[in-house]
């Protein structure tokens, strides 16, 4: 949906307190065992977040009303301050967090937690990123900002994921850097 710039750009200032949070809460006091589970949790958890990125984008973003709704209207004006209030994108996550805590030990609930939000704020940071920075020729974002541009090609259905395009390739949805033209105003 629509946001202003203070709200589209809440997630960035929000997320790394509930970091931060949720790493002072699961770690304190934690045993080195501890400690290992819960960074051994959070690698999972930003594993996980890419596959869960991929997954929503492409089956609910892209298939599912009203979310598809939602979606094209990125689709239709990318430059503008289109996403998902942090309000409900940070309860999300603390309904997952409380979840977690039932099935799992405290650091790896904890972990796992910190890790799908540090995917998510690292995704929420390159899609804002490709649509409205301007990247260096022949460097990693511009190489990012042209994939996610074939996404954003009228029809496309290919260029899933933002954060990599792992799971593009294992799912073959990968274009190659040849089926442009890209998106006018997603390109770098
Ligand atoms: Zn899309
Ligand atoms: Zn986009």
């Amino acid at each position: 949906m629509h946001l202003t710039p203070w709200s589209y750009r809440a997630d960035f200032a929000v997320f790394p307190l509930l970091l931060a949070w949720v790493g002072v809460v699961s770690l304190r006091p934690a045993s080195p065992s501890q400690t290992e589970m819960w960074l051994a949790s959070a690698l999972a958890g930003v594993g996980l977040w890419t596959l869960l990125e991929y997954a929503l984008h492409r089956w609910l973003l892209h298939q599912l009303q009203p979310f598809k709704r939602l979606h094209d209207a990125h689709h239709a004006n990318p430059s503008q301050l289109i996403g998902t209030p942090t309000w409900i994108s940070a309860s999300l996550f603390i309904a997952v967090w409380w979840y977690l805590l039932r099935e799992l030990p405290r650091p790896a609930a904890g972990g796992a937690t910190a890790g799908l939000m540090l995917g998510y704020l690292a995704y929420s940071m390159l899609h804002d990123a490709v649509h409205h920075w301007r990247a260096a020729p022949g460097g990693w974002l511009a190489h990012a900002k042209l994939r996610h541009a074939r996404h954003h090609r009228a029809g496309a259905r290919s260029d899933f994921g933002v954060t990599t395009d792992a799971w593009d390739r294992l799912f073959r949805t990968a274009s190659t850097p040849s089926a442009a033209p890209v998106h006018r105003q997603a390109r770098p």
